[in-house]
């Protein structure tokens, strides 16, 4: 009898942006989770196999910087109604703090099944009003993901979160897939104390700080009054950036900001629509340059279908038409790039040996079907961020389970879940109505 491993992908064409690698006709074998094998002719019995003809296998796309409980507003909120400054503290995070239980576990099933039918095998989530059903949630649906509570103690009295509900929820979620991390809504919504209370907490804990940073000129404004320097700069200043912190939108950054930022090792989330909607073109070649660990995020499922692929292209053909066709330079961020940001970079929030296809790192594969007329013939299948949307992905592995097989998940009711999100409807646009008018 031949050894037998989990799963075995047959015959398929590996993209592993983060190796530079292009692999044709392989195999791949997983066992306990891991990669454990890669090769022509992989001589295992398996579990489970899964046929790789015409298909391309890539790390699982991560969504860096998501708002799982704003994903009711789709559909609600025109491009009008963003100017309604700050929208965030007088739409989203209002709205946020009216959800039941019941329609925040809504919320957070329909996001988790849809990141998972577009190929997000990982997720950052903000920080909203029920990480602990989110938590729940995303454990069952077999999503890896890392959720906090939105803290802030200035700002509305009803919104306000304390940095021990999150220190509890990092001590609750510390191991496996879904953990709890620390959080600061905005550094306009935090006190001083709570800031420091916050990267306290965090260094003793070795958990990550999810914060959204530099992302308006409010704030830097906002910031220069209150400690003579800018956002960056005094998180700098206090010591308190890393490589656990998790920054969001950094649209507005200084020449020196991006030095602070790049030397520390935090990951900066591009979120491409809502930054080319809202705020601004981020030096995001500059960060990259610099050597930061740039990741991408969808910002939640209000403004656009939780799609990395739409993402990517987004940052593509904005980045390219802000920093190079205006010099005839059509090299800002290639399709490999853009790939490599929205898996392997993003992937190093969690974990060392994540975001490849290679042996020995955790097997998170989303597999896409090129089978398609959008997608044949495909001569470079590293071009594929340019015609691939997240609907291509057939199969998702996250862990070594496989969680969806020929676009069936296996892990949610897709039907009941589309299905309580309909009933829902009606109440949750009467709330709307109330916040937004
Ligand atoms: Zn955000």
């Amino acid at each position: 009898m031949r050894e037998e491993t989990d799963t075995l992908i047959r015959k398929i064409t590996v993209l592993d942006p983060a190796g530079s690698k292009v692999l044709r006709d392989v195999d791949v074998a997983i066992k306990d989770g891991k990669i454990s094998q890669i090769g022509s002719g992989v001589k295992l019995d398996a579990v489970e196999e899964i046929e790789g003809e015409g298909k391309i296998a890539i790390p699982g796309l991560v969504d860096a910087h998501t708002h799982v409980f704003q994903i009711f507003l789709r559909g609600a909120l025109s491009l009008r109604e963003l100017q309604a400054h700050p929208v965030w503290l007088r739409v989203l995070i209002p709205f946020e703090a009216e959800l039941t239980k019941e329609e925040a576990r809504i919320s957070a099933e329909l996001a988790c099944l849809n990141m998972i039918m577009k190929g997000v095998t990982a997720f950052a989530d903000a920080g909203g009003p029920h990480p602990e059903i989110l938590a729940q949630v995303a454990t069952e649906a077999g999503l890896r993901g890392l959720v906090t509570h939105s803290t802030m103690d200035a700002g509305p009295e009803n919104y306000r979160r304390t940095v021990q509900m999150n220190r509890q929820l990092v001590h609750k979620y510390g191991e496996g897939r879904v953990r709890g991390c620390y959080s600061i809504r905005q550094i306009m919504t935090s006190t001083d104390s709570q800031i420091d209370e916050t990267f306290r907490y965090a260094r003793e804990d070795d958990a990550p700080v999810h914060m959204h940073l530099n992302e308006e000129v409010s704030e830097i404004q906002q910031s220069l009054s209150r400690w003579g320097l800018r956002p960056v700069e005094y998180l700098h200043n206090k010591g308190y950036l890393s490589s656990k912190v998790i920054a969001a939108h950094c649209a507005f950054l200084t020449a020196q900001e991006i030095q602070q930022l790049s030397a520390s090792g935090a990951t900066v989330v591009h979120c491409p629509t809502i930054a080319m909607l809202y705020m601004n073109f981020p030096r995001i070649p500059e960060l990259l340059a610099s050597g930061a660990n740039v990741a991408i995020g969808s910002d939640g499922g209000s403004y656009r279908p939780l799609d990395l692929f739409l993402e990517m292209n987004v940052m593509i053909s904005g980045l390219t038409g802000y920093y190079g066709t205006p010099y005839h330079d059509f090299n800002i961020i290639t399709p490999q790039t853009a790939l490599r940001i929205a898996t392997y970079n993003g992937a190093r929030i969690f974990e060392d040996k994540l975001g490849r296809i290679e042996e020995g790192y955790t097997a998170d594969i989303a597999i896409i079907d090129t089978r398609k007329p959008h997608l044949t013939p495909l001569h470079d299948p590293n071009l594929l961020p340019l015609y691939a949307t997240g609907e291509d992905t057939t199969d998702l592995i996250i862990d070594g389970k496989i969680v969806m097989r020929n676009r069936q998940v296996l892990t949610l009711d897709q039907e009941k879940i589309l299905q309580e999100a309909r009933e829902a409807q009606p109440q949750i646009l009467e709330k709307i109505k109330k916040i937004a008018g």
